[in-house]
């Protein structure tokens, strides 16, 4: 079974997806990377093969966006709410399930 970490992406990435070969440009900034790779794989493989590290990117994506834009007011806007609210629930549907011991 194969492991993926999500990491800092410190430059923007311009190299290949290391899973299917497609450009995986994109920002820097948090990405998802497998165990054995030093490049970022791409979203349509990372929810194929670890989606519930997809929606957890999603979130701390939407985390760190409504945070840095509203930091100075006292509640952001309703929309970033909802879509908080939207890419928690879609983490909590995709998480794995703990088993009770
Ligand atoms: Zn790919």
């Amino acid at each position: 079974m194969e492991c993926f970490t999500i990491r800092m992406l410190e430059e923007s990435a311009r190299g290949a997806c290391p899973k299917c070969g497609d450009p995986a440009a994109g920002p820097n900034g948090l990405a998802l990377f497998a165990d054995d790779d030093d490049e970022p794989i791409c979203r349509a493989c990372g929810k194929k093969m670890a989606p519930s590290m997809v929606a957890l990117l999603d979130l701390a994506r939407t985390a760190e966006r409504v945070g840095k834009s509203y930091r100075h007011l006292l509640t952001p806007p309703m929309e970033l709410l909802l879509d908080l609210a939207s890419a928690a629930e879609n983490y909590s549907r995709s998480a794995p399930k703990l088993r009770a011991t």
